[in-house]
């Protein structure tokens, strides 16, 4: 069943060319420019617990990077915060429900959000009481294009997030890695990277990049079918709405909502704003929209 919402989706210059899945994972096949694409129409909170309780149920173990074995039946869930630690604390709070810990990466050097932020600390803090690991997001394309440059950049952000957060930060994601760091064997700044070929490559590897399962559903991985152990790599911004939503349209949402922090934050701290706008302005009207 392809759902409207879907439909607005997909009317794009693609044709939908068959549906190979119903049920909770509705699931459709397309093809854009000769790449097949598995775009998923549950990407929601519900879509999000029923599919870690689909693979749970499957009988997989969900563990740490830690505890990951590549010949078990493992899961690793990770969670790359390119964007919202408010969408996060979402999915770390129907994890903590599921009774699972998963693995929470964090950038320091974003325009997106402030993990020591009043906001953003009750965030991580609450995240971290779950019991989830927090790791570091390491946006690679910040530095020069050198292991050495690359392993002092990883220690000093490390040890930045070790005070931001209180906790040692054991493990390492790379943000928008360059190819040469996918399966890349070595530890960053001493610590482990979740590209290593243990957690990439002798283990199944599935992401929802782009707010879609552009190289298949997770469900259909090779890995998943054979019960072999699985790194499942998702963002929680694609997955925070109560029904499936266009990506743009998402992230339209999210600037929309930090817009709002922006101008209670300005009201806070500047009384002619305040004055003018009051405690909580109303949005804006933008020209550019
Ligand atoms: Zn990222």
């Amino acid at each position: 069943m392809v759902s409207a919402s879907l439909g607005v989706h997909l009317q794009l210059s693609v044709r939908l060319s068959s549906i190979c899945r119903s049920s909770t994972y509705d699931v459709a096949s397309r093809t854009d420019e000769g790449i097949n694409i598995m775009v998923a129409t549950d990407f929601t909170l519900a879509g999000y617990r029923a599919l870690v309780e689909n693979l749970v149920g499957r009988g997989y173990l969900v563990v740490g990077y830690g505890e990951a074995d590549p010949a078990a039946r493992h899961l690793i869930l990770r969670h790359d915060l390119d964007m919202s630690l408010e969408a996060a604390l979402r999915i770390a709070s129907i994890e903590a429900e599921l009774a699972i810990k998963a693995s929470y990466f964090v950038l320091l050097r974003t325009e997106m959000y402030n993990p020591w932020s009043k906001q953003g600390q009750k965030h991580l803090h609450r995240i971290m009481g779950f019991g989830h690991e927090i790791g570091l997001h390491l946006d690679c394309s910040l530095y020069p294009d050198d292991p050495d440059a690359l392993d002092r950049a990883a220690i000093e952000e490390c040890r930045t997030l070790e005070a931001v957060t209180g906790t040692s930060v054991k493990t390492v994601s790379f943000h928008r890695p360059a190819a040469q760091l996918l399966g890349w064997a070595e530890q960053i700044g001493g610590r482990r990277h979740t590209y290593q070929p243990r957690f990439y490559s002798d283990m199944g590897y599935c992401s929802d990049s782009r707010g879609a399962w552009r190289h298949g559903h997770p469900l259909d991985h090779p890995a998943m079918v054979e019960g072999r152990a699985v790194q499942l790599l998702t963002h929680p911004i694609w997955w925070n709405r109560a029904a499936p939503l266009d990506p743009v349209a998402t992230l339209d949402r999210f600037r929309d909502e930090r817009d709002g922090v922006l101008a209670a934050a300005l009201s806070a701290n500047c009384i002619p704003y305040r004055e003018t706008r009051g405690a909580t302005p109303s949005p804006l009207k933008r020209d550019d929209e």
